[in-house]
């Protein structure tokens, strides 16, 4: 998005966006835009939807329960969906939200919540980790929102891997793995469909960490000599895929 919008507020909404478009919004992101940021009518917001760009927008009407956008012109294309599947074990509240937001950040195109044997939360709701990800892409100008799929369990998730992923390979943060260079455990996989799978803080069981090392599809690698907490895994994970095979390169 051009900086000269950086300063503006930006939102989320459901609907369509075009040129001369009336976008009704729905309460929460009436009430961040009114009532939290106090926004007056005519005042400039940037909209986005996931689908259709970024597009520079009047707020038309302003009441305390509701709120209209003008939708003016486009300031920014639809960026690239993203192919970087990431799984990870649940954290609590706090670290959760950490976990979804920065994964939005680095680019993650799904968002995969796995029950492991160690899960402390077992019970998500969908709509919380959805708010998770529409803070991050407010924040931080993403366009491409990763999906949130439900949380599945490891065993059916290994199983059904290949029906599901197809040629896709599973990047297990291994932290028994002996440490190795990640553009040698990453490198080969330029140009190929990957997911990202981290542990939840107490790690992998035994009998997970075998039944992961057994699939053909499974690639443990290292993330350094030292044992990160879970959601410091992942960030790690996601720069080392972004910046070898991914799209920072
Ligand atoms: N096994 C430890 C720590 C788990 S850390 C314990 O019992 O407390 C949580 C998750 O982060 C791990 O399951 C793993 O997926 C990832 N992780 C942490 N440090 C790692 C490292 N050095 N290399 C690879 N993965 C790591």
């Amino acid at each position: 998005m051009p900086r000269a919008y950086k300063a503006f507020p930006r939102v989320y909404v459901e609907p369509a966006l075009s040129a001369g478009a009336a976008v009704e919004l729905g309460p929460d992101a009436a009430n961040h835009l009114v009532n939290v940021l106090r926004l007056k009518p005519g005042v400039s917001v940037v909209a986005f939807n996931g689908r259709d760009g970024a597009w520079l927008s009047r707020l038309a009407d302003a009441r305390k329960k509701g709120a209209t956008l003008e939708i003016i012109v486009q300031v920014a294309h639809q960026s690239e969906k993203s192919d970087v599947w990431f799984g990870f074990a649940p954290l609590k509240v706090g670290r959760l939200d950490y976990l979804v937001q920065k994964a939005t950040e680095m680019g993650a195109g799904m968002i995969q919540p796995v029950l492991t044997e160690y899960t402390q939360v077992r019970k998500l709701k969908a709509d919380k980790l959805e708010a998770y990800v529409l803070e991050a892409a407010e924040q931080c100008e993403v366009l491409s929102l990763p999906v949130v799929e439900p949380e599945i369990e490891l065993r059916p998730l290994l199983e059904h891997w290949r029906a599901t992923q197809g040629l896709r390979r599973l990047l297990f943060a291994d932290e028994v793995a002996a440490s190795s260079s990640p553009v040698d455990q990453i490198g080969w996989l330029n140009g190929l469909p990957v997911g990202i799978l981290i542990g939840p803080e107490g790690g992998f069981s035994d009998a997970e960490r075998e039944l992961l090392l057994e699939q053909d599809f499974v690639v443990p690698i290292s993330l350094g000599p030292r044992i990160l907490r879970a959601d410091t895994a992942a960030v790690a994970a996601l720069t080392l895929v972004q910046s070898i095979i991914g799209d920072w390169r």
